[in-house]
């Protein structure tokens, strides 16, 4: 029989500007989590990955940076890049793309949540109308450096952009997608495609996506072209539970997604290898923010919301006793964000004047205390 894991290892990263600031509420309210569902956590804290660690070391991080995260189950990160001092291609590509590579984090989750309190772009939704995951394919697909230029600056010039779709990245991903439309409510599964413009590689994807269906009698499946389910998201919002794309249009979606529901220092993301081969990686959306770093404003939701999700994904793991609490911590920091959100305090992205310690104190106190 495998090990029955009790605990798990998280590498705490917090990386630049807000991300220092934000990340002590995450770590507030998920001691607040392990205390109340008797959680064991063991943090390990690296100071690498910044652009502070760059400006001393010139690389972002230390050549044994693998050695030194061996054996965390999960990274949990704030924030990289601080464009004044390193370019965004430096910092980004010395340490989270790196990360997502090297541990093949071919997932990209995305929740999109419309909350009470939170003012809505779009007209007459309420909360609820706006529930639903973004599932991105992180590996391949249109994200690749194959191609080339011919008779360059010429007037015969040309250029080539090639895609990726492989039988076992297109397969994974969905699989993913389905497994988790699957053991939701409403079973609910939309693909994006393009199969009427994009004649090779779409129609690749479509096959495939029927071949899974097959699988998953119990899950309802819905093919949509990238082009009207965009139109969808904002005019029809309720219609979507989980959505899986390609690279190129889950990146699209995963930012139209949470704009719809209101402002980017909300939402979180997670960068999984569902197989737990490597350690997954949760993040806020949002960046750095250099226009607000140092005064203590920053919202520090996303953030706390990466870590319910961290707590969620260890919770599924097959080698642990038993997931329950760790589900239900997450579950309860849910409920915790949603009645902060709901009546304050706010940061003043959200219209408040609350400081992003205000508002992860008021969290973490609602996880200890909520029936
Ligand atoms: P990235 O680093 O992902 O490329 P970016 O640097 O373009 O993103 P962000 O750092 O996310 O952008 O900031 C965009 C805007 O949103 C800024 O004006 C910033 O102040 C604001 N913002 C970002 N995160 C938060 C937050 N948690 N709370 C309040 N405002 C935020
Ligand atoms: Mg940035």
């Amino acid at each position: 029989a495998a090990a029955q894991k009790t605990s798990f290892r998280i590498a705490v990263i917090p990386g630049d500007g807000i991300g220092k600031e934000v990340m002590p509420e995450g770590l507030r309210v998920l001691e607040a989590a392990a205390e109340r569902f008797s959680l064991t956590l063991e943090y390990q804290t690296i100071d690498w990955a910044s652009c502070d660690y760059y400006e001393q070391t010139g690389s972002m991080m230390p050549a044994d940076w693998r050695e030194q995260l061996a054996g965390c189950d999960a990274l949990y990160f704030g924030a990289v890049g601080w464009p004044a001092k390193v370019p965004d291609h430096v910092s980004l590509w010395g340490s989270l793309l790196k990360f997502r590579r090297e541990f093949d984090q071919y997932i990209n989750l995305r929740p999109v949540r419309l909350f009470e309190g939170v003012p809505c772009p779009l007209a007459n939704r309420k909360p609820g109308d706006i529930d639903f995951l973004v599932v991105r394919e992180n590996t391949e697909g249109e994200y690749t450096s194959l191609g080339g230029r011919m008779f360059e600056g010429t007037e015969r010039e040309v250029v080539i952009q090639e895609s990726v779709f492989s039988r076992i990245g297109t397969d994974r991903v969905l699989r993913y997608a389905f497994e988790l439309a699957a053991g939701r409510a409403r079973k609910h599964l939309t693909v994006a495609t393009k199969s009427n413009g994009i004649a090779v590689s779409m129609p690749y994807w479509d096959e495939r996506a029927e071949e899974m269906a097959r699988h998953y009698p119990g899950v309802a499946t819905d093919r949509q072209h990238i082009d009207i389910l965009t139109a969808r998201f904002v005019l029809q919002p309720t219609r979507f539970d989980v959505v899986v794309a390609s690279n190129l249009f889950g990146d699209i979606l995963s930012d139209l997604g949470p704009a719809c529901a209101g402002t980017i220092g909300l939402a979180p993301s997670a960068n999984l290898d569902p197989e737990r081969r490597f350690p997954s990686l949760f993040e806020p959306v949002h960046g750095s923010a250099p226009d607000i770093y140092g005064k203590g404003i920053a919202n520090p939701v996303a953030m706390i919301w990466s870590g319910a999700l961290m707590l969620d994904f260890l919770g599924r793991d097959p080698a642990l006793a038993d997931g329950t609490p760790w589900l239900r911590a997450h579950d309860l920091i849910l409920r915790a964000i949603e009645i902060v959100l709901a009546d304050g305090p706010r940061t003043p992205d959200l219209g408040g004047d609350a400081k992003t310690e205000d508002v992860g104190r008021a969290i973490a106190r609602l996880v200890r205390t909520l029936d």
